[in-house]
């Protein structure tokens, strides 16, 4: 096939037969972040590239390995958004959005790229919806985080799916677990890939995201983050894992997770399904904003991958929004008719009703196969006769049955 009529591999076409369960995880998205206070925020697909260098951290395997980065013809370095944080942190240390009331609570929908290896749940374009919260440094807010994602697995019908949690600490913490793990893989420096030797000196923590096989066999013994907690970290944990409890959201700690980015501190987690697929992901982020060049503030969110969460949802057999199918077809006979029919469709579009007409000349019988085809619920045909007495009849295409209605004040109820 040539290249011209065939998507670069990793990306998706969302075809008009299956867009209905995107929308469906989209619309209870964005009610549910509604109705936490979320307000939604569009930001630029790209970004400078040094904006994600300083976020996600350079040393990791996004910005190492998977960025989609490119000059743009004044020679500036830009970059596909690999995530959705960055540029909604970035944007409200620009606009000024801290300067109102905080905690400022943003949501989004936003593509993202990374150049992955792809496979099953995979790819080099996806999507994500995400949430952030700015100014709220309580373990209150990590949980309210986690209740906004339950509430929104619960009405999508996701059930099977575990929470996972680990606390990786403050930047002070950090540097002893740091150590730590330095000592640990030293022991094993002669084996180690050339990143990870890069990992070891500049930032040892990424050597747990190693995808080398010999490399991420240390992995099994090395130090835990959670054992090097400080006693504030400890107790700011415990408060989540209380709060948790309290709202009766399941969770199982897992010393293991630390999140492929740098930005991350204290709570981090995961949601995983049963067949192991990790369908989204968050965090705290407490010094994300200050090392963008903010002033301090804290910040805490998590985003969800869409084409995951469809899979994750097909699993489960839940039940996605009807895709939209016309109320009525309106089918005309003769150029009056069809004109007829044409100011009849306007009329009832204009009203939210979805009537469909004829747009190509076609007989009544290939109108009524493209009707059928469509899905209308219901049909009629207007020829002269109907236009003379002014009455069709209105067909329910599925159970065929008819009723004679007047034309000229038709009122299509749902
Ligand atoms: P991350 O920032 O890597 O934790 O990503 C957050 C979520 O985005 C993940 O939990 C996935 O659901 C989704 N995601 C990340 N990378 C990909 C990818 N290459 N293809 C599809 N979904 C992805």
């Amino acid at each position: 096939m040539s290249l011209i009529t065939k998507a670069p591999r990793g990306t998706l076409d969302k075809l008009p037969n299956e867009i209905h369960k995107y929308q469906t995880v989209e619309t209870s998205a964005r009610q549910i972040a509604e109705v936490y206070g979320f307000k939604e925020i569009r930001t630029p697909v790209f970004e400078h590239t040094e904006l994600f260098k300083r976020s996600v951290g350079d040393t990791t395997d996004i910005v190492q390995k998977e960025m989609y980065t490119f000059d743009d013809k004044k020679g500036r370095s830009l970059t596909l958004k690999p995530e959705g944080t960055a540029g909604a942190a970035r944007s409200a240390i620009e606009n000024g959005l801290f300067n109102d009331a905080l905690p400022l609570k943003l949501y989004y929908f936003t593509n993202c790229y990374r150049y992955e290896a792809p496979q099953s749940g995979r790819y080099r374009e996806f999507s994500q919806f995400g949430v952030e919260v700015f100014g709220a440094d309580k373990p209150a807010c990590d949980v309210q985080l986690l209740a906004l994602a339950s509430d929104l697995f619960k009405k999508l019908g996701i059930s099977k799916y575990t929470l996972e949690i680990n606390s990786i600490g403050c930047p002070e913490c950090r540097k002893t677990y740091q150590d730590a793990l330095k000592k640990y893989y030293s022991q094993f420096k002669q084996t180690l890939c050339g990143d990870c030797h890069e990992r070891l000196e500049r930032n040892p923590m990424r050597l747990l995201d190693c995808k080398n096989p010999n490399c991420s066999e240390y992995k099994t013994a090395a130090p835990l983050i959670l054992e090097y907690n400080c006693e504030t970290c400890a107790d700011y944990f415990n408060n989540v894992k209380q709060y948790l409890t309290a709202l009766e959201i399941s969770y199982i700690v897992n010393p293991k997770i630390v999140r492929g980015l740098d930005y991350y501190t204290n709570t981090v987690f995961e949601f995983i399904s049963p067949t192991g697929l990790v369908f989204g992901g968050g965090g705290r982020y407490n010094g994300l904003i200050e090392e963008l060049g903010g002033n301090p503030m804290t910040g805490a969110g998590f985003a969800l991958g869409i084409e995951r969460v469809i899979s994750v949802m097909e699993g489960e057999n839940a039940q996605f929004n009807e895709p939209n199918t016309p109320d009525i077809y309106i089918a005309g006979l003769g150029e009056e008719a069809m004109l007829f029919a044409l100011q009849l469709s306007h009329k009832l579009c204009k009203n939210g009703v979805s009537a469909q007409t004829d747009l190509t000349g076609r007989s009544v019988k290939a109108q009524m196969r493209y009707a059928d085809k469509i899905g209308a619920k219901f049909s009629m045909v207007i020829g002269d006769n109907e236009l003379q007495t002014g009455k069709a009849m209105l067909k329910n295409m599925i159970t065929k049955e008819a009723e004679e209605i007047d034309i000229n004040n038709f009122d299509y109820k749902r």
